[in-house]
């Protein structure tokens, strides 16, 4: 079968500027982490792609060790992008990473200028794509200097390889300083990606958030979900085709969220969202996030999470419930 996406996939969605810069995103993004490498159906992953660009996701997020096995992702992502989206290559952004381990010996891992670079070829050929429109470094590295990290971005832009870079992982106070070097570099450093939900504050206390906000850089929020807990898929136990029980997540933690995720779901419910609404909706009424990055095992759970859109509006009293939830 042939693809051809929905006409209308333009009017559905508003897109915001990531942060100061010229590029805009769409507020749900969708990441291939699980569900696209080597144990995933490939038609499924067709369906969900195209389910995303239908609806007007036109950011799709990779890293070089998503899989099993490690690049397998990228590896599909790429058959994907050229058999059906040829002709459409243009409408999307495509984003890729390097920082954790990805393949044996010294020059595979953390933030080398030989690593990244080397890694972004790598990236590049799976893809079968000339450039990236976002590279980021996926991880802090104490050890490398950041001004060598940074410089391996910045030859990324300057070889056509990457459009943009952005950082992953990273702190508030290193984010300042990597920005500062970017900045003299004249490197489109646009965007962090880092891990924000209602559960998880770490970006609150951390100085990212703030510091983002304060720089003019975008957003993007990973697991905004909590990787499912914060959905209804857990509410009545595991069930078997989850990522908890496929053994990709530590488990454990949806016993000790149990509790909370009963009390956020009445939340939810009172507002006439389901839960993974509600928890995309709490991110996306905060202005530094310029888009959540969702991940997903079918196209009717991408479908769910677009709604959020529709009530992103909470009251005092809400978001004070869902702190104090949070917190406890
Ligand atoms: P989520 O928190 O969105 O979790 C996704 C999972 O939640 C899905 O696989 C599915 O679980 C479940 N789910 C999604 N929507 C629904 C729904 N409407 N109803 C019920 N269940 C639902 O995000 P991920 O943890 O997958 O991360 C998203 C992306 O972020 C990744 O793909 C990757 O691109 C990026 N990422 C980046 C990291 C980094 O270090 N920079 C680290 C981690 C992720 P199930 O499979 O059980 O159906």
């Amino acid at each position: 079968t042939t693809y051809t996406p929905d006409q209308n996939r333009y009017g559905r969605l508003d897109y915001q500027r990531c942060g100061k810069s010229g590029l805009m995103l769409p507020p749900v993004s969708l990441g291939l982490w699980h569900n696209f490498g080597d144990t995933g159906n490939y038609d499924t992953m067709r369906r969900m792609m195209f389910t995303a660009f239908d609806n007007g996701i036109t950011h799709f997020d990779l890293a070089n060790n998503y899989g099993p096995e490690p690049g397998s992702a990228e590896v599909n992502a790429g058959r994907i992008l050229h058999k059906d989206f040829a002709g459409h290559l243009d409408e999307l952004v495509i984003s890729t990473k390097a920082g954790f381990e990805m393949w044996e010996g010294p020059y595979g891992n953390w933030g080398s200028r030989k690593y990244l670079l080397n890694s972004l070829d790598q990236s590049l050929e799976r893809l079968g794509l000339d450039h990236v429109d976002i590279f980021y470094h996926h991880r802090m590295d104490p050890k490398t200097p950041l001004e060598e990290t940074m410089g391996a971005l910045a030859t990324a832009v300057s070889s056509g390889k990457a459009l943009y870079v952005g950082l992953s992982n990273y702190d508030g106070q290193t984010l300042e300083e990597a920005a500062k070097i970017l900045d003299e570099l004249h490197v489109p450093f646009i965007i962090n990606q880092n891990r924000y939900n209602i559960l998880d504050r770490t970006v609150e206390r951390n100085g990212l958030k703030e510091t983002a906000r304060r720089l003019g850089k975008g957003l993007i929020t990973y697991s905004p979900l909590e990787q499912g807990i914060l959905t209804d898929r857990y509410l009545k136990g595991v069930p078997s085709d989850s990522r908890a029980a496929r053994g990709e997540m530590d488990a454990s933690e949806v016993d000790r969220t149990a509790a909370k995720v009963v009390k956020l779901n009445e939340i939810a419910r009172r507002r006439g969202q389901s839960l993974a609404q509600m928890a995309l909706a709490w991110l996306l009424q905060d202005d530094t996030v310029t888009s959540v990055l969702v991940g997903a095992s079918r196209p009717e759970q991408i479908l769910d999470d677009l709604k959020a859109v529709g009530n992103t509006e909470f009251s005092t009293d809400e978001l004070k419930s869902i702190d104090a939830i949070s917190q406890a």
